[in-house]
């Protein structure tokens, strides 16, 4: 199934609103095996929605718009798909039913306005809309599918799995799982491409490896461009090909809370202690609920001061080799763990930039310290010139090495 989706909204185009709903409705056609063939936002103008319904049915088998759906005079996307689809607009009683529902607390609220949410092109199907006053609507016309959503993503996000793909599955019988994917972390985008080189020779045509990458990981997508492709089997020639790095996990939204499950598993507590991440690493921790039974808490170590007086950093050590140094590293990870009495520690001390580069030391250098009940080790890394990709790659090597750490000498 090719899908098409169009978002409605003068606020997209005038860069007032970022347009989240192409993006959640293309994931979830995505996850179901829909290709989507194009995107397009237009303005509350009848002249060019109805232009891109007419384009959306001549390159796909289904077209998704949002927006434009409130009782509003500015919202006028029922009056195009009226016209679209030849149809009038007329009061739906079950409809008008479901808003009796969603007021019957507070009946003074179903007013003139909101009544005229019951009012709806005569062809489609109305979609029941728990979340909200305005139905979704699917419409059919040979063989092809128009389903018009709210533009209130929390609305489109509980209309699109409860009312719409449940629809689209038993029309489009073709649609089941047609890609995988993995998350690998500690190697960079390049690397791994070398690393599964020969994979991606032996690839058949009818598959294809896709990488995604983001600071400090990267994701892998399998897809299948035909049913009969093998990409169970494919996909285990992955998983296979990848093996020696330490870390693959699903599709996550958040790789750290992966991570996290390890944590809590494991039964360790951890701290850290950050220079140029600035606190990252314990925001990245504590984004997962339940972090408490492992963080004990963290330090963000940014002036040489606060290196030595608070976590007892030598200030020997720093006048000779520097606050970005081997030894300065693991002393803040040391220092941290005894602070706070947690199991294990990780610390970050670099480089962030654009400014404080030097030959010796440039911009996104950065050595990284990992404290545990075994000793301490740093490793020195260079990332990269911009400051937000430095704290970014920083915080997702430190906090992938601690897990790695962790989970090696406890299987030892
Ligand atoms: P309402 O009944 O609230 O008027 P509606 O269906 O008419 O809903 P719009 O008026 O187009 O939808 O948008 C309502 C709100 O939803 C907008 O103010 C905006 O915040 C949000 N919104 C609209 N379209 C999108 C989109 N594509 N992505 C993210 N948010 C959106
Ligand atoms: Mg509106």
């Amino acid at each position: 199934m090719k899908a098409y989706i169009v978002t409605i909204g003068d606020e997209i185009l005038l860069g007032q609103i970022l347009d989240t709903n192409s993006r959640f409705m293309a994931n979830e056609l995505a996850k179901m095996g829909a290709e989507t063939v194009e995107m397009r936002s237009v303005g509350d103008a009848k002249a060019e929605i109805l232009k891109a319904l007419a384009d959306g049915f001549s390159k796909a088998d289904a077209v998704f718009v949002t927006g434009g759906l409130g009782p509003t005079k500015d919202d006028i996307t029922k009056q195009a798909l009226a016209e679209f689809f030849h149809t009038p607009l007329v009061r739906n009683d079950e409809v008008y039913h479901w808003l009796e529902e969603f007021f019957a607390e507070n009946p003074t609220r179903l007013n003139v306005l909101n009544q005229t949410q019951a009012v709806l092109p005569q062809a489609c199907v109305p979609l029941r809309n728990a979340k909200g006053t305005a139905p979704g609507m699917w419409f059919e016309q040979k063989g092809k599918v128009l389903v018009s959503l709210p533009g209130v993503p929390f609305e489109t996000e509980y209309l699109f799995p409860a009312e719409v793909l449940p629809r689209l599955r038993k029309k489009f019988t073709d649609l089941g799982v047609h890609y995988h994917m993995v998350t690998v972390f500690g190697i960079p985008e390049a690397e791994l491409a070398l690393k599964l080189a020969e994979f991606e020779a032996a690839l058949p045509d009818d598959l294809t490896l896709a990488y995604l990458p983001a600071a400090g990981y990267v994701r892998l997508r399998l897809t299948a461009k035909t049913e009969q492709a093998s990409l169970t089997s494919q996909f285990e020639r992955l998983l296979n090909a990848l093996k020696p790095l330490s870390f693959q996990v699903g599709e996550t939204e958040n790789p750290w809370s992966y991570f996290a499950q390890i944590l809590k598993k494991s039964g360790v507590t951890v701290a850290c202690a950050e220079s140029c991440t600035g606190g990252n690493i314990a925001r990245e921790i504590t984004s997962v609920s339940g972090a408490s039974s492992y963080f004990v808490g963290g330090v963000v170590s940014y002036a040489n001061d606060v290196k030595k007086n608070v976590l007892g950093v030598s200030a020997q050590d720093l006048d000779k080799y520097g606050a970005v140094s081997e030894t300065v590293a693991c002393q803040m990870a040391q220092g941290v763990r005894r602070l706070t009495g947690a199991d294990w520690a990780v610390s970050t001390t670099g480089i962030a930039g654009p400014d404080g580069g030097s030959a010796e030391k440039p911009v996104g250098t950065v050595w990284i310290a990992v404290s545990g009940p075994e000793g301490t080790k740093a490793r020195k890394f260079l990332f990269s010139r911009t400051r937000e990709r430095n704290i970014g790659k920083a915080t997702q090597t430190a906090l992938t090495w601690l897990v790695e750490e962790i989970l090696t000498v406890k299987n030892k």
